[in-house]
């Protein structure tokens, strides 16, 4: 018996800038391209955010998409859109890739949903760049 799924799309706009102390000047602009520019920059991020339907034939409650809004909007667009994800406390000291975003956004998701309705959570970063995540294997081990 499969699951059903719904994959709703959100949006933010954001600056960054990708620079690791850890390596040279030169190597971060190896590294990171014109992402490392010393100015910073934006993208319009689209979260593609996908969990599994409120009335599967499973019977378990999920959240509604309503609810699924709210939840976005309060813990994702909230803090991030036109912020600089540099200052942002959690990439103190991790680099602001589309890595280590898809993963944050995950965790901050996860915690606020039914044990296993998360399925996955995509970022578009730019018109080449796609990150997604899909958890663990335990899934629902956040509950
Ligand atoms: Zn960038």
């Amino acid at each position: 018996m499969g699951t059903t799924s719904i994959i709703r799309r959100y949006r933010f706009c954001a600056a960054h800038r990708l620079h690791t102390e850890h390596l040279s000047a030169e190597e971060n602009r190896t590294v990171f391209g014109k992402c490392n520019n010393p100015n910073g920059h934006g993208h319009n991020y689209v979260v593609l955010v996908t969990i599994a339907c409120a009335d599967g034939a499973g019977g378990s409650r999920g959240v509604s998409l309503d609810e699924l809004d709210r939840i976005v909007m309060d813990r994702i667009i909230a803090r991030f859109d036109h912020h600089d994800l540099n200052l942002d406390p959690e990439f103190v000291s991790k680099t602001t890739t589309g890595e280590n975003l898809v993963l944050l956004i995950w965790d901050l998701l996860v915690t606020q949903l039914p044990a296993g309705q998360l399925q996955k959570v995509g970022v578009i970063e730019t018109r080449d760049n796609y990150f997604e995540y899909t958890g663990s294997a335990s899934v629902g081990a956040h509950s």
